[in-house]
C-alpha cells in the first residue's frame, strides 16, 4: 500500500518542490492561508517528532507517521515538475484544506524515496507552509530550508541514539548491513555515520 499509489491530480498550489540537481528556482504561488496554522505541528526536530508518535525502533515507520498525521503518500511521474530536462524532481509536499500529500518519484529506489518522504515531513514539521513563502526547492541545494529538511531527514530515519547503540553491538560496522537495517541507502547511511564520528566499512 505504502508508496504504491499513483497521483494523478495537479499539485495544489501550496507545493515545495525538491530537486536533484543544481538548479535554482523560484515560485510565484498564491492560495488562500486559511488552514495553515492548523496543519502545523510543533515540532522542532525529528526526535520530538518521533517521539510524538511513539516510534523507539528502527526502521522507522514512516507509513505510520504519516497515517497519524493525515498524510497521503503517492509515488507518482514528477517529470512534468522539473524545469530542465537534466532535473530531476525527488519530491514534493502539498497542503491543502482538502488533503496533504507527499509526492515521491515512481522512479527512485525504495530507500531514496523513504528520504524524500523524511525530507518532506521536515519541511512540514519546521517550515512554515505559508503559499506566498512556498518554494520550489533543491534537495541537495545550499538554502538554509533544504539543509534542514536533510538534516531532519536523517534524523528521522537514522536517530542517533539507536544508531550508536547498534553501532556498540558489533566490532565492525559494515555500511550495506546496517543501512539495510534502518531501510536507508548506503550513501545515506556513510554520511550519517561520518556525521556522528563512527567508524564503518564499506564494501
Ligand atoms: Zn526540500
Amino acid at each position: 500500500m505504502f508508496f504504491k499509489k499513483f497521483w494523478t491530480r495537479p499539485l495544489t498550489k501550496r507545493t515545495s518542490v525538491c530537486y536533484t540537481g543544481s538548479v535554482s528556482l523560484s515560485a510565484k504561488l498564491t492560495n488562500k492561508k486559511k488552514g495553515v496554522d492548523d496543519v502545523k505541528p510543533e515540532i522542532k526536530s525529528a526526535a520530538d517528532f518521533l517521539k510524538k508518535h511513539g516510534i523507539d525502533s528502527f526502521p522507522i515507520d514512516l507509513d505510520k507517521i504519516c497515517q497519524n498525521e493525515d498524510i497521503q503518500i503517492f509515488a507518482a511521474d514528477l517529470s512534468a515538475l522539473a524545469e530542465k530536462d537534466n532535473t530531476q524532481v525527488s519530491g514534493a509536499i502539498a497542503i491543502s484544506d482538502e488533503a496533504r500529500v507527499i509526492y515521491v518519484n515512481k522512479e527512485d529506489v525504495r530507500v531514496r524515496q523513504r528520504f524524500t518522504v523524511a525530507h518532506e515531513l521536515g519541511h512540514y514539521c519546521l517550515h512554515n507552509p505559508d503559499p506566498e513563502l512556498a518554494m520550489i526547492s533543491l534537495r541537495f541545494g545550499r538554502s538554509p530550508q533544504e539543509t534542514e529538511a536533510n538534516r531532519f531527514a536523517a534524523e528521522l530515519l537514522m536517530p542517533e541514539e539507536m544508531l550508536r547503540n547498534e553501532c556498540k553491538k558489533t566490532s565492525l560496522v559494515f555500511v550495506p548491513v546496517i543501512a539495510k537495517k534502518f531501510d536507508v541507502s548506503r550513501e545515506a547511511m556513510k554520511i550519517r555515520l561520518d556525521y556522528l564520528g563512527l567508524e564503518y566499512i564499506d564494501i
